[in-house]
């Protein structure tokens, strides 16, 4: 099968005079795959998942070497239109995705300029909020929301566009344990009903092993590990090094084999 996402040798910097904030980074997601990614603060994370929703090259521009394809289209060749169709992004800042007062109509917005059916957008909506298990916070304003709210609606708004491709930037960070469970839970749902491929960056590490098909660690703008989580739990030591803290269990698990 062709990789829904196919990032070939691609080197970016936010501008001439910064440090390459992606250094050679090549990386093939197949469809319906749930790929997590991690790394230290700074490490090029977000930078990565930007580069996979266009808004690298479209919203930040600077020098870009290689090619992304996604769904077999070059982001250097395409709108970020065109992506958002194929690419559905939670940001992590939240407030600055959020466009409308009050949730409905964040959620009508994205639909409305989607071209979605107008006979149509009243169960994508109810779908939507009741997938991420919101549905009583349909007429909250959303200045009234907490974090963790707000980081809910934001994945309701996107899974209700019901794109093939989900990139989410750290959509826990706001969430206790419990709550972060539970989002991960339905997003994992989501894609197998769907066959949604997803995108994660994440900072916890033993979540995001328990979900994801694979593991990218980054450090410095480049891949460090590209595998399946307990193979890249084996590398604890290296990991650790670079300041991704593994599970206690596995750091013991690796220190007795
Ligand atoms: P991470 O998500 O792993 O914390 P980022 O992708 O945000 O890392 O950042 C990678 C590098 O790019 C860092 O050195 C960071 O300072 C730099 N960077 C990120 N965003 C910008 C930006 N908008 N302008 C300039 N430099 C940026």
């Amino acid at each position: 099968m062709d990789p829904i996402i196919r990032i070939d040798h691609v080197s970016f910097s936010y501008g001439e005079a910064s440090a390459r904030a992606l250094d050679d980074v090549t990386l093939s997601v197949s469809p319906g795959d749930f790929l997590g990614i991690i790394g230290p603060s700074g490490a090029g994370k977000t930078t990565l998942a930007s580069a996979m929703s266009g808004a690298i090259p479209h919203h930040y521009t600077g020098p870009f070497f290689g090619n992304v394809l996604v769904d077999g289209k070059d982001t250097c060749a395409v709108t970020l239109t065109d992506i958002s169709q194929i690419v559905g992004s939670v940001l992590q800042d939240i407030d600055t995705q959020m466009v409308a007062s009050v949730v409905e109509d964040e959620m009508l917005f994205g639909l409305e300029n989607f071209g979605v059916p107008h006979s149509q957008i009243e169960e994508r909506v109810i779908d939507a909020l009741e997938t991420v298990g919101i549905a009583d916070l349909r007429d909250r304003t959303i200045t009234s929301l907490s974090g963790g709210q707000k980081q809910k609606v934001a994945i309701a708004s996107i899974l209700a566009l019901n794109p093939r491709v989900l990139v989410l930037d750290e959509p826990t960070a706001e969430l206790d344990p419990a709550s972060s469970v539970t989002v991960f839970d339905l997003l994992s749902r989501y894609a197998r009903e769907h066959g949604t491929t997803v995108v994660v960056v994440e900072q916890k590490i033993a979540l995001l092993s328990q979900y994801a098909d694979m593991l990218v660690v980054v450090d410095e703008g480049r891949i460090r590990f590209a595998d399946a989580p307990a193979q890249v739990l084996e590398h604890s030591d290296e990991l650790k090094a670079i300041g991704v803290n593994c599970p206690r269990s596995t750091t013991l698990m690796n220190r007795l084999r």
